[in-house]
């Protein structure tokens, strides 16, 4: 299997949120080759308003993980950070959705790759516009920087002061 190109977006809203990013990227290097990562913003909830604020950040890497396996890798790290299956849209301590596979699109019951809802959430096309403004969405043929000027809510993602610094240092190891 060869390397492919991945986005991944990461969220937390329970706990030590800027810990759970922090573990999850290191998690994840262990398959997933890190060469950037946005800032962290945090971002207030879509859907169900009534919980906390997010932590939310994306990350570029290469894996030789095949998309199904990418999706076991992640949930796996999930629930090793302790995030109890829940209903839809409720606060979690570590959220990792698989935003692009290469430019593969993919419908089975349990992955769609692009995420179906990138389109609609400021708070995975800010930090992704951060890293990526040029890539282009291989479904909607549109660029993410278009995509972003299109998006509603942008005021409710802020880039933070908090060390996204660490997560970085994590990366670049
Ligand atoms: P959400 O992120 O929508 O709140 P979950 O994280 O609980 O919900 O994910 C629910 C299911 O979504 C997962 O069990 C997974 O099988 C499925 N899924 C489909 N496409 C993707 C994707 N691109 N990235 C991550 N999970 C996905
Ligand atoms: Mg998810």
């Amino acid at each position: 299997m060869k390397d492919v190109e991945i986005y991944l977006g990461l969220g937390s809203n329970l706990g030590d949120r800027m810990g759970n990013l922090e573990s999850a990227v290191e998690r994840l290097s262990e398959k997933v080759t890190i060469n950037k990562i946005s800032s962290v913003y945090e971002t207030d909830p879509l859907y169900n308003t009534e919980q906390p604020m997010f932590l939310n950040a994306v990350l570029r890497g290469v894996t030789r993980l095949a998309p199904l396996e990418l999706l076991n890798f992640v949930k796996g790290i999930e629930s090793a950070l302790g995030r109890q299956p829940s209903f839809r849209n409720a606060p979690r301590l570590i959220d990792i959705d698989i935003l692009f596979y290469g430019k593969r699109v993919i419908q089975t019951g349990e992955l769609t790759v692009p995420h179906p809802h990138i389109a609609e959430r400021a708070f995975v096309l800010v930090p992704l516009a951060e890293i990526a403004p040029e890539l282009v969405h291989p479904q909607l043929k549109k660029k993410v920087s278009d995509l972003l000027a299109d998006v509603e809510g942008k005021n409710g993602v802020r880039k933070t002061r908090m060390l996204g610094q660490k997560v970085k240092l994590i990366a670049e190891n």
